[in-house]
């Protein structure tokens, strides 16, 4: 089974930070061993029958699944199965888990897929996207992006010697390949990931173009250091059973001179080809909509679980209790509408490859990070002071007071056992450091909201709202209604 196989292969040397030291075998740590564990059963529903179906898609020309994300949608049908492959592997995590490669892997096939629009900036590209994702898909690897520069002063740009120094850039080109320095942050999975994709959304002028580039880095390069946040990953299943299985880790990178062969190099120097190809639609459709589709699954947990504790303590005999339940509800047909919108109005490229619609897309990515904060807030609502009415151990309900635990810990529809269960997986969702993690991650994974809100502003074509409105004036002025100005 691959899963296993994904496991072995990260034993490979790379260099991991966490709690002060360099752990070497990540799959030996406690902080990562309930993660990967789960990450191992995804990879594994790939060999297993009547699953494999769902998940992956059988390679023309080889008698062997690749995941869906690889599979470059020519039809509806293959969109439709991009998409439910991504909404089984999310659902499998409950939603709580949200870089399970097929982000990243979505991005490369996108490119992949674009090959011949941008090798129209670069000759070279074609044949470098075509080996890597050939070999990505077939070899079943695991792929984080890392595209933000430290933050380090904000109010500075790269004419700040400081700032330009610590962003990621070239260092040296050699007929090898070139020599990066710099940080990354953030890269969500980092520790487990066999490459990373590299690049920066930086607004380049023409002189930068030792910081312009888009390129990929094996994990175990020499020179990289994954230096991980404080683990969340909790041993107890019983307090924390969210974070004893789905703390994906994020982490930060040091570029200390890591050299990048040529091959690995999409795009390098030139800053109008990195920002084109970086705003490439093929690539950043296909990628994004993984985004908005497991989202759903998430939504969906969150509302099972309100719906759970409303019904377990009575609380769903309320008006404003069911009205809160329904906003959650709306919020999951919001972004299911948007998600099929983005897949019936797909267009199709110059090379007759099915792109969901952007539009759709940015906007179900844009209002997620508003919807999630809310859900999690009916949630705390509904459930109340009843997060912190929980016992520290289920051993409470063996010993001396266990009569006394059963008969008042009960609740309006289950068992105290069950009650007490519900109520440590809200707050291992809500109050833990994992649920404090995720709705920063959802307010932040696409990038600063205010300017993503901003974008779909200024990219906008206004005239077409306001046209009408200078229209109806003119008219009005030319039959008296105001006074003609
Ligand atoms: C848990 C988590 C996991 C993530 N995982 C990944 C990942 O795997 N890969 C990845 O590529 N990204 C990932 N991201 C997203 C990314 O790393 C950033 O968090 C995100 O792009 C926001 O940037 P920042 O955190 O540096 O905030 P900043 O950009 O530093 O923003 C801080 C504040 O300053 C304001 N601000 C800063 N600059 C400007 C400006 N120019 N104009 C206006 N306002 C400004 C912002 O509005 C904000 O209020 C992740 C984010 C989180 C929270």
């Amino acid at each position: 089974m691959r899963g296993e196989t994904f496991l072995q292969s990260l034993d490979d040397g790379r260099t991991v930070w966490l709690g002060g030291r360099n752990i070497g075998r990540v799959t030996d740590h406690p902080a990562l061993r309930g993660t990967l564990q789960t990450l191992k059963s995804l990879f594994d529903m790939l060999d297993t029958p009547g699953v494999q179906e769902e998940v992956g898609y059988l390679v023309p020309g080889k008698d062997r699944y690749a995941h869906a994300a690889f599979l470059v949608p020519h039809t509806p049908e293959q969109l439709a199965k991009r998409s439910r492959a991504f909404a089984r592997w999310s659902s499998e995590v409950n939603g709580m888990m949200s870089r399970l490669s097929d982000y990243a892997r979505s991005l490369v096939t996108g490119w992949y897929a674009a090959r011949e629009e941008l090798s129209r900036l670069d000759p070279g590209f074609s044949r470098k996207i075509t080996a890597y994702y050939e070999e990505a898909r077939d070899r079943d690897l695991f792929l984080t992006t890392a595209i933000i520069d430290p933050q380090i002063d904000r109010s500075k740009t790269l004419d700040d010697e400081r700032i330009a120094e610590r962003f990621l850039h070239v260092v040296r080109e050699t007929e090898d390949g070139i020599v990066i320095r710099g940080a990354k942050m953030i890269a969500t999975g980092a520790p487990y990931t066999h490459d990373f994709i590299l690049s920066s959304f930086l607004p380049f002028r023409p002189h930068e173009r030792k910081h312009a580039h888009v390129m990929i880095v094996p994990a175990n390069s020499k020179g990289l250091h994954i230096v991980c946040r404080e683990s969340f990953a909790a041993q107890d299943e019983f307090n924390h059973p969210l974070s004893a299985r789905y703390d994906e880790m994020d982490a930060v990178l040091f570029f200390d001179d890591v050299l990048v062969p040529w091959e690995r190099v999409l795009m390098y120097g030139d800053v109008q080809k990195v920002l084109q190809m970086r705003a490439n639609r093929t690539a950043n459709s296909l990628a994004f909509h993984q985004n908005v589709v497991r989202y759903i699954a998430k939504l969906e947990f969150v509302t099972g679980v309100a719906f759970a504790v409303a019904e377990a303590i009575g609380a769903d005999a309320y008006l404003h209790v069911q009205e809160k339940l329904g906003e959650l509800l709306t919020q999951i047909d919001t972004i299911k509408a948007l998600a099929i919108a983005s897949e019936v109005k797909a267009q199709y490229n110059e090379t007759g490859v099915l792109v969901p619609d952007l539009s759709y897309i940015e906007t179900a990515r844009n209002i997620g990070t508003r919807i999630y904060p809310r859900a999690v807030d009916i949630l705390r609502q509904v459930g109340a002071g009843g997060f912190v009415q929980v016992p520290s151990s289920v051993e409470d309900f063996y010993g001396p007071i266990s009569e006394l635990m059963h008969r008042y810990y009960e609740g309006a529809t289950v068992s105290a056992e069950k009650k007490v269960q519900l109520f440590k997986l809200a707050w291992d969702l809500t109050g833990s450091p994992l649920g404090s993690r995720h709705e920063l991650y959802e307010r932040y994974y696409a990038g600063d909201p205010v300017r993503g809100y901003a974008n779909l502003y200024n990219q906008f074509d206004k005239k077409k709202l306001t046209g009408p409105i200078w229209q109806l004036l003119k008219e009005s002025s030319k039959r008296g209604l105001t006074k003609s100005f």
